[in-house]
This record gives C-alpha cells, sequence and structure tokens, in this order.
C-alpha cells in the first residue's frame, strides 16, 4: 500500500492549494483527483477576490494569476459595485479569470512542487485507525495517510462517509447556465424581470475603464432562473435527503437544451435561435455547512465544507484561503512541533469565516429578488453602500480583507492579516510577504535588534530584524498604532503583537510553533 502523509480527494481549487502548503512544509503529500486531467468542463468561479491574490502573493505566485487575467474593480454586494481602490492593499482590486485557468495555474505551481496528482483516480472509501486513514480507490488500490482531507466538492464523498452533519438551508431560488451559440445577439449583461435574473455574455471578454467589452466571436454564456426549484422542497424538513447532496451545479436532474429554450421564450419572448449547446447545468442558492470540519484524522475544506449561492463570488475564495489555514497547521503536526490540539484551531478559525459567507449570500439572494417590496429595500441598501463606512465595511467582508480570527484581546493587528508593507532591514527594502514565500512563521521586530528573544524557536520562526517609518492602517479599519514587533504565521495572520514589550510572546510561539526546544 502506498504511504503518504497526507491524502487529499480531489484536485480542484481548495485541494491544489492545499497541496502546495503541504508541499512547501515539506509534507508528502499526493492528491487524489476523479477527473481524467484538470480541464474543467462548464464556467464555474470568474475571479479571485483581494485577499486571495493577496493569498497568492505570500507564495510569490500572485504574478501568475495576475498576468492571465484582468484587474477590475469587481468587488460588489447583491447589485451594489463596491470600489476598494482606496483599501490599504498592494491589491485593490479583484482579478477577473476563469476558473479553468487558476485551476490550471495552481496545478502547475503544484506540479512544480513535485506533488503527485493521480487524475483519473477516485476516493471510494476510507478506514480510520489509531495511527492513520486507509484509502480506497475505485479502481481497487488504497492508499495509507496520516490525514486525509475532503477537497472533494459540495457533494462530498469524504464528508458523507465521515458522517459529518451538513445542516443548512433549502434552495430558493435555480437558475440555469450554458454555454451556446445564438443566431440572434441577444442583450448582453444582467437583466431583471419578474420572471426573475438572466444574463448573457460572450465567453471572451475585456475589462476597459470598468466595463466589460464582449468579443465580437465565441460561445455565449447565458444564465437563466428557472421558474420553480428543480429539487422539491419540502418546508417541513431542514435537512431533504434527498437534495443533500446535490451541488450547487450539475443536479442529478440534468436540464436541456429544450429547457434553455422555454425558459428564455418566457424571460425574453425569444430564444434568440439558441443552438450548439456545448455545456449545460444549474446551480441553486442551497446553503449549507459542515457541522464539523475536522473529525478525527480526517478534515473538510472548500465546497465539501459549505455550499452557497456564487453571488458574490467567494466559494473559490473561502476554499482557497481554508486551504491556507489549514496546510501549514498539518504540517507543523505531521512534523512534529506542534500537538494534535492545534488542528482544531482550523474549525475554531474557518468555521465562522464561512458562516458568514453563508450569511451575506443569503442577504444577496434575497437581495436579488424583482418584486417591488425588494426592490425598494434594494434602493435603500444601495444608497447606503454609497456612505464610506457601509462601504468600507462591507467591502472588507467581501473581499475576505477584514477577515479577523479570534485570537483574544489586544492590538488591533491581532488574529487580522499582515500588511505587506516594506520595512528596511540591513540588507535594504524587502516586502513583508516575501518573507513569507516559504510558508514558514516570521518574528518581525521592528523595535532595536537584539531585543527580542526567540531562541528556543530559531529552527521554526525567522526573526527578521527591521526598521519601519510607514504608516499602519488596516482596511475597514483604518490607522493602527504602531506595533514594535509582530509575529506572523505562515498564512499571514498575526500572532502576537509586541507593543515596547515582549508579554506573551512565549506563549504564542507556544501555541502557534510548539514548545521551546530545550
Ligand atoms: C455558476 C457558478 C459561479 C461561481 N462563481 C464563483 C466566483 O466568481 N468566485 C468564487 O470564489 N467561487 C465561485 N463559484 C464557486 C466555486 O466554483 C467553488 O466554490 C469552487 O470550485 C470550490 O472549489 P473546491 O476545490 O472546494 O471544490 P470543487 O471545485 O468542486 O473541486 C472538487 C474536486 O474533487 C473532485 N472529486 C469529487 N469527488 C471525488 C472523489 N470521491 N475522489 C476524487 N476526486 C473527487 C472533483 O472532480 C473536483 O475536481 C461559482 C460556482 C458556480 C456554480
Amino acid at each position: 500500500m502506498t504511504e503518504h502523509a497526507v491524502v487529499i480527494a480531489g484536485g480542484g481549487p481548495t485541494g491544489l492549494m492545499l497541496a502546495g502548503e503541504l508541499a512547501l512544509a515539506g509534507v508528502d503529500v499526493a492528491v487524489v483527483e476523479r477527473r481524467p486531467n484538470q480541464d474543467l468542463a462548464g464556467a464555474r468561479a470568474g475571479g479571485l477576490s483581494s485577499r486571495t491574490i493577496e493569498v497568492l502573493d505570500q507564495r510569490g505566485i500572485a504574478d501568475r494569476f495576475l498576468a492571465e487575467g484582468q484587474v477590475a474593480q469587481v468587488t460588489g454586494f447583491a447589485v451594489t459595485r463596491l470600489d476598494i481602490s482606496d483599501f490599504p492593499t498592494r491589491h485593490n482590486y479583484g482579478l477577473a479569470l476563469r476558473q479553468k485557468h487558476i485551476e490550471r495555474i495552481l496545478a502547475g505551481w503544484v506540479t512544480e512542487l513535485e506533488v503527485p496528482i493521480l487524475y483519473g483516480r477516485e476516493v471510494t472509501g476510507f478506514t480510520h485507525h489509531d495511527a492513520g486513514v486507509d484509502v480506497a480507490l475505485a479502481d481497487g488500490q488504497s492508499l495509507r495517510a496520516q490525514y486525509l482531507v475532503g477537497c472533494d466538492g459540495g457533494r462530498s464523498f469524504v464528508r458523507k462517509a465521515a458522517g459529518i452533519d451538513f445542516p443548512g438551508w433549502d434552495p430558493t431560488t435555480s437558475s440555469i447556465l450554458a454555454e451556446v451559440e445564438m443566431t440572434t445577439q441577444p442583450p448582453y449583461g444582467v437583466h431583471r424581470t419578474a420572471a426573475g435574473v438572466h444574463a448573457f455574455g460572450r465567453e471572451e471578454y475585456e475589462i476597459k475603464n470598468g466595463e466589460i467589452i464582449y468579443k465580437d466571436v465565441g460561445p455565449i454564456g447565458v444564465m437563466v432562473t428557472e421558474p420553480r426549484i428543480r429539487a422539491e422542497s419540502t418546508a417541513s424538513r431542514s435537512v431533504r435527503d434527498d437534495i443533500k447532496d446535490q451541488p450547487i451545479a450539475n443536479s442529478t436532474t440534468e436540464p436541456t437544451l429544450r429547457d434553455l429554450k422555454e425558459l428564455l421564450i418566457a424571460a425574453c419572448g425569444t430564444d434568440y435561435g439558441v443552438h450548439n449547446l456545448t455545456w449545460i447545468s444549474r446551480f441553486t442558492d442551497m446553503t449549507r455547512q459542515a457541522a464539523a470540519y475536522r473529525k478525527g484524522r480526517v478534515f473538510l475544506a472548500g465546497d465539501a465544507a459549505h455550499v452557497h449561492s456564487p453571488i458574490g463570488g467567494q466559494g473559490l475564495n473561502t476554499g482557497v484561503q481554508d486551504a491556507v489555514n489549514l496546510g501549514w497547521k498539518l504540517a507543523q503536526v505531521i512534523n512534529g512541533t506542534s500537538p494534535e490540539s492545534l488542528l482544531d484551531t482550523y474549525h475554531a478559525e474557518r468555521h465562522p469565516v464561512g458562516a458568514r459567507v453563508l450569511k451575506n449570500t443569503m442577504a444577496q439572494v434575497a437581495l436579488h429578488r424583482t418584486d417591488e417590496r425588494t426592490l425598494a429595500v434594494r434602493d435603500i441598501v444601495g444608497e447606503l453602500l454609497q456612505m464610506e463606512e457601509p462601504r468600507k465595511r462591507i467591502a472588507g467582508m467581501m473581499s475576505g480583507l477584514d477577515i479577523r480570527y479570534e485570537l483574544g484581546e489586544g492590538h488591533a493587528l491581532l488574529g487580522r492579516r499582515m500588511p505587506d508593507l516594506d520595512p528596511v532591514t540591513d540588507n535594504g527594502s524587502l516586502r513583508v510577504f516575501t518573507l513569507l514565500h516559504k510558508a514558514r512563521p516570521v518574528l518581525l521586530n521592528l523595535g532595536e535588534a537584539g531585543t527580542v528573544d526567540i531562541a528556543p524557536w530559531a529552527g521554526r520562526v525567522e526573526l527578521v530584524n527591521a526598521k519601519y517609518a510607514g504608516t499602519w492602517e488596516l482596511p475597514s479599519l483604518g490607522a493602527v498604532t504602531a506595533p514594535t514587533a509582530v509575529l506572523i504565521r505562515p498564512d499571514g495572520y498575526v500572532a502576537w503583537v509586541g507593543e515596547e514589550t515582549q508579554a506573551g510572546l512565549t506563549d504564542a510561539l507556544t501555541t502557534w510553533f510548539g514548545s521551546p526546544t530545550a
């Protein structure tokens, strides 16, 4: 039986990111992916949020994505676009880039890191024992691992087999998404009618001055709301077995070209001569979250842990950030520097983040309804979002830049993302994110060199003495007091803040990076 420290079920964006994180930490990891290769049929995510671009920048790979995508002010809440160009980050924008490209670039990185991706293989079972998990594959082979991570999407086999509950809310709306050709050009953009929302756009486009300019040729992407939810609702049960496993797209009751034609005629009075269907799928606003992100040696991340409406474009982004939270923790436990209990902080930190995403998508779905009363609410929410404080608050949430892990009372930086400042060392100026490329913890000492002592953690935590004279500003919050030192976790979140004293540093180092060595 082949052995790995970690087996990841699913090589979508979450599984690939996790594989990269583990490989950077020197962990032996393998990805099992059901698809025969990384090709992705159909449209899914359309881009990356500001915080995800930052996270990729922390690993030195953001440029690969920026080179292929289109930078734009794409952050939004329901129908309101939120400009984040004044946010204190190098990436004060979103990136329009289709999921198939995001996955291809991630897979390229993971391959460079020499992680085996077992394409065309499927996880079909596993058994837990004290020392690990034996993972059964569809071809009859098995893999042995210390940990199994289910990054296997909304229908997650791993989640179901682990017996992890997936409570939440039934869908209230369902839409068909397709890639087609049309004999008559439809009106591009998003349209709201009494029949619901529908949208058209060429698959290929450019963004110029914030406007989408579609190419003249190429397939057309269509989205139409269905008049009723295909997975019939039985309101008396909050978790329905019949739709529990329905993915956010690719329902088991696959829609057809005929369904699409009928919906277009009902919504637009014409089907625009739709033909040459290359793919079609259905997505809903089913909203569910795994009750536990960890069960023993089994973890869930990405869509396996949370599904919700794609509105606001947060699914892939949340999954990638789940992976970055889990990767270094798993690595430290596997490498023997931290106790198993560190792994519980994954659920403690990421479950609330997921819950907030679920909540904001439900609010946005409600605001998308087309009745007069919802229109009135939408207008008022739109007005509020023109105001500075609400815009900053909601844009902080939608861009992922305002995430704060609950690490206790203290300086505003504690538990928040470390800004990508340019401190100056004896060797010149550097970027904080560059220090994180190896996914290792960093203690940035901005006070007198030699005043911070981390000798017992010397091999684990990199100590960097530097000076920084600029201001410290956080998205949504504004300016904060300059610290004299910061302990930065490999995921870029601040674990401890020094304010002229080292009080609490030993505890923080021990909590996050293991007991001091003799
Ligand atoms: C219409 C639409 C638009 C969206 N737009 C956005 C957006 O703009 N921004 C955004 O952030 N998100 C968006 N999303 C959500 C995004 O697509 C998902 O959140 C994202 O794909 C989740 O990544 P994942 O890796 O967790 O899961 P998946 O992408 O579902 O990957 C799971 C992988 O596991 C594999 N797999 C499944 N079962 C097994 C098994 N048993 N063994 C081995 N392999 C297995 C699958 O083949 C798949 O490759 C959108 C989704 C839809 C439907």
